[in-house]
């Protein structure tokens, strides 16, 4: 039985564990053939980006999105709960208050500042489950690609809904 000295212990193969040279052949040519038959026979999976856009699956989390109420009021009350829980410390909250000449969400406060730092961002959606006013989503958009690091930083007017119009539709829909 082989053995083998490793830092003053002797460690022992344990029995059984060659395998017959004719075996490992066999396995080998298995594996050859089951490659050229997926390369002959098997399902396309290569994308044709970006000619042929992938449409991720419902509950992908990408880009945020900060979502109004029908009448065009934001949701987010700039609480930052949402920055509180992120773990990686890319949301910047600025509360302020409503006023009667100024009502800009539903709430006392709104987001007077509201930014996210894609580079940052890990995309967990901890942010999406902190939010108490159910403000904050995450879009199916993945293009997030940038060539400045300033372009990654999503600020308000870039993360915000369109203002809804009469019907309750969405005036980019
Ligand atoms: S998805 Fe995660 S990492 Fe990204 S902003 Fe939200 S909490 Fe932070
Ligand atoms: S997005 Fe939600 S959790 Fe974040 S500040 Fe606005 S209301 Fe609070």
């Amino acid at each position: 039985m082989p053995t083998q000295v490793l830092d003053q212990e002797v460690v022992t193969a344990p029995e059984g564990r060659r395998t017959p040279l004719l075996s490992r052949v066999g396995a080998l040519v298995a594996g050859m053939v089951t490659t050229a038959k997926e390369a002959l026979q098997g399902a396309r999976v290569t994308e044709f980006y970006p000619e042929e856009h992938y449409v991720p699956f419902p509950r992908w989390r990408g880009r945020h999105v900060l979502r109004r109420h029908e009448n065009g009021l934001e949701k987010c009350v700039g609480c930052a709960l949402c920055a509180a829980v992120c773990p990686a410390h890319c949301i910047r909250v600025i509360g302020a208050e409503n006023t009667d000449s100024n009502r800009v969400s539903e709430g006392e406060r709104y987001a007077e500042v509201y930014e996210i730092h894609m580079l940052r961002c890990i995309f967990c959606g901890f942010c999406v489950e902190a939010c108490p006013t159910e403000a904050l989503g995450m879009s199916g958009e993945y293009e997030l690609a940038s060539f400045s690091r300033e372009m990654t930083l999503y600020d308000k007017g870039r993360l915000l809904e369109p203002v809804p119009i009469n019907d309750g539709k969405m005036t980019g829909d």
